[in-house]
């Protein structure tokens, strides 16, 4: 078992649910709700208090399905903003519209994701409110604390701000998804205000690359199959790995030092500098178990691991452990559960 220690850090008067006005923003991505939103959603919901979601993106149509999906999720009310200074989701023009409206509306809190956007957008927000931000939230004791992981999930710290706005980013995986809700919340429409012409001359969008893919999406997927450095080629992870996902309907995942050999594109990378899953199977193939690795995946429902090593630390995790090579066990496992 991992061991878990507390630190506990400031003190200072708990706000009370009654005069918490949270917000949550809300990430869309090629105009639909990201999954890590919901889960935002319900971490500012703990907070007892009213809840309104932000939308921001180039305008209304373009926002239309996100805002659709927004108005289900149980929220006291939906401020969408837009400009075209905003289309990309860049953190230095989104940065300050947050800002402002939380300044408008006396919001006391702000949630949202703790994804790549969201580490990006928070940390400017809280610059420019001169507030400390709070990462990776795990769970909301009150208004005023809040405990996350450190140490690379070693250790869970319990943090209590004296700031006036507290704005946190919010661990999918710990967070269940607000559920849709047949009645729907009211929306705001509105040009932002404040993104002049210059806003975007700080970073400019050139163009992306989205790996496109028919798999369930890693962040979110039921079950994950993951290969690490044990599996020693990109073309033996394609032959090993992708099947056994491919029978289980599962999202792939990597260790960082697959992805670093290139087995795997690094958008699969799970671990304390890669993505924090928490799937109800997660199967490690041929990965030791280093605790950076532990750190993204440690919280999944069931563990499998198959490794050859019977000493390596995967198994001190697992659930389900199988001594083996995985260059047999695996071929064997899909053609089990095929013919099942
Ligand atoms: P290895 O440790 O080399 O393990 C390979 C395993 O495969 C071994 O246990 C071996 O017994 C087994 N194996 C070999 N051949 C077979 C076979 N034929 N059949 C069955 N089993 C076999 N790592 C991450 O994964 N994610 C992160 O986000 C991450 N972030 C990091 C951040 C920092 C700051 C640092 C310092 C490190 C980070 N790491 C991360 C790296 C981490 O420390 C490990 O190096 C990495 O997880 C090891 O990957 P691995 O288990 O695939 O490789």
């Amino acid at each position: 078992a991992i061991p878990r220690t507390s630190t506990r850090c400031f003190s200072a008067s708990a706000r009370s649910s009654a005069e918490v006005n949270a917000a949550v923003f809300l990430e869309d991505k090629a105009g639909e709700l990201v999954p890590a939103a919901a889960n935002a959603v319900t971490a500012a919901k703990k907070l007892g208090g009213k809840v309104t979601g932000i939308l921001i993106g180039k305008d209304e149509a373009s926002l239309e399905k996100a805002i659709a999906m927004s108005r289900k999720l149980g929220l006291d009310n939906l401020l969408v903003r837009h400009a075209a200074a905003l289309e990309h989701a860049l953190a230095e023009p989104t940065a300050p519209v947050l800002a402002e409206l939380i300044k408008k509306n006396g919001f006391t809190h702000l949630a949202g994701p703790h994804s790549a956007l969201g580490k990006n957008i928070f940390p400017r927000v809280a610059g420019l409110l001169d507030v400390q931000q709070i990462s990776d939230v795990m769970s909301i004791q009150d208004a005023d604390t809040f405990t996350r992981p450190v140490y690379a999930g070693n250790a869970i710290s319990t943090v209590r701000s004296k700031d006036a706005i507290k704005l946190f980013t919010a661990r999918a995986s710990t967070w269940e998804p607000a559920q849709p809700t047949e009645s729907e919340c009211s929306v705001d429409v509105a040009a932002a205000e404040n993104v002049g012409p210059g806003a975007s001359t700080l970073a400019a969008w050139i163009s992306e690359e989205l790996v496109k893919s028919e798999r369930p999406d890693l962040s979110s997927a039921p079950t994950v199959v993951s290969g690490g450095r044990g599996v020693k080629s990109k073309e033996s992870f394609d032959s090993t790995i992708i099947p056994l996902a491919d029978v289980l309907g599962a999202a792939i995942g990597a260790s960082r030092a697959a992805v670093d050999s290139g087995y795997a594109d690094n958008s699969l990378q799970v671990g304390q500098t890669g993505k924090v899953i928490a799937p109800a199977l997660y199967i490690a193939v041929g990965i030791s178990g280093a605790i950076q690795h532990l750190a993204g995946m440690k919280d999944s429902k069931t563990i499998v691991a198959i490794n050859k090593d019977a000493d390596a630390p995967i198994f001190q995790v697992a659930d389900v452990g199988l001594v083996a090579d995985l260059f047999e066990a695996v071929p064997e496992l899909v053609k089990k559960i095929e013919a099942a």
